[in-house]
Parts: structure tokens; C-alpha cells; sequence
């Protein structure tokens, strides 16, 4: 059998049925990233020999080569998102503006981007004082089972 591309890698550790973001400008599902993370949440993947941030190698497939001196920020505000259509080149300072935009946009909601009501019964306030959804958190761990279980004959055969 022929070697797998780097494309056809790269799509074994994308599940693209992640969740709608509801954020002007990121259009359909995030492609939630299944494979190995960062300490800091985001996606790593071997390529070329370099164990690479995975949205990275996902926006210069989809959009080019990163423009000098730009970072690649996440639309949809998710850090495991490799959805090509999620993510942009923005110069670091509007990448920090983008991320408390969207500070304002989440305290002004009345909603969790999914659409569950941020009531006294579905809402848990977080240390930093945001609110999260308690059904989403559900959601999450449920999603979180299902790839555990869905990772684990990859698993056995890198092991194997
Ligand atoms: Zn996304
Ligand atoms: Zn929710």
C-alpha cells in the first residue's frame, strides 16, 4: 500500500463535526482536531519532520503561506478548530483586539453559541468570571468518551 500523504494524516485526527461557532465570519462546523495537543491546548502534527501546530499547517493549505509577521487566529475562538475557514492572518495586535471583542460579545449573550439559555440552572461561572454553559460541558464530556473510545485502535497500532 502506498505511503499516506500528509493530507490523508492530517484527516484521520480531524473529526468535522465539531460544534457550530456562532461568530460573524466563522461559517459551518469546527474540525475538531483528534490527534495530540500542546500543554496549551492546540493541535500538533509531523510534517516534513517538524512536529508543527496542526491550524497552522491547516490555514497554508487552505489560504498559502503565512504572511510574514502575521499569527493565525482562530475565528471561532477554538484552539483545536482546523477548519481552514475558521482561521485568518492577523497582525498581533488584532489578533488580541478579535479576542476581547469577542470578551464583550460572550457578556453581552444571553445564550451559550449553541443556544442554550444562560439561566440560573444551565450556568456556571468560571474562576475568570465567564459564564459556561452547563449542557455544552455535558456535551463536551460525552464527545470526550467517544474519542477516547475512537482513538484507541490508532493507538494500539502505533503501539504495536
Ligand atoms: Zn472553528
Ligand atoms: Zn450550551
Amino acid at each position: 500500500m502506498a505511503r499516506p500523504t500528509a493530507a490523508e494524516r492530517f484527516a484521520r485526527f480531524v473529526n468535522p463535526n465539531g460544534p457550530f461557532a456562532l461568530i460573524r465570519g466563522a461559517l459551518g462546523p469546527c474540525h475538531l482536531w483528534t490527534g495530540s495537543t500542546d500543554p496549551d491546548g492546540y493541535a500538533r502534527f509531523w510534517i516534513n519532520g517538524r512536529n508543527r501546530r496542526a491550524y497552522h499547517v491547516a490555514y497554508e493549505w487552505a489560504h498559502g503561506p503565512i504572511p510574514a509577521g502575521l499569527e493565525v487566529d482562530h475565528r471561532c475562538r477554538n484552539r483545536r478548530c482546523v477548519n481552514g475557514a475558521h482561521l485568518r492572518a492577523l497582525t498581533h495586535r488584532d489578533n488580541v483586539l478579535a479576542s476581547s471583542n469577542i470578551a464583550a460579545y460572550r457578556a453581552a449573550q444571553t445564550h451559550c453559541h449553541r443556544g442554550h439559555p444562560f439561566d440560573t440552572d444551565n450556568t456556571r461561572r468560571r474562576k475568570n468570571g465567564t459564564r459556561a454553559c452547563r449542557t455544552c460541558a455535558r456535551d463536551r464530556r460525552a464527545a470526550q468518551d467517544a474519542t477516547v473510545h475512537h482513538l484507541t485502535p490508532t493507538t494500539l497500532r502505533k503501539a504495536a
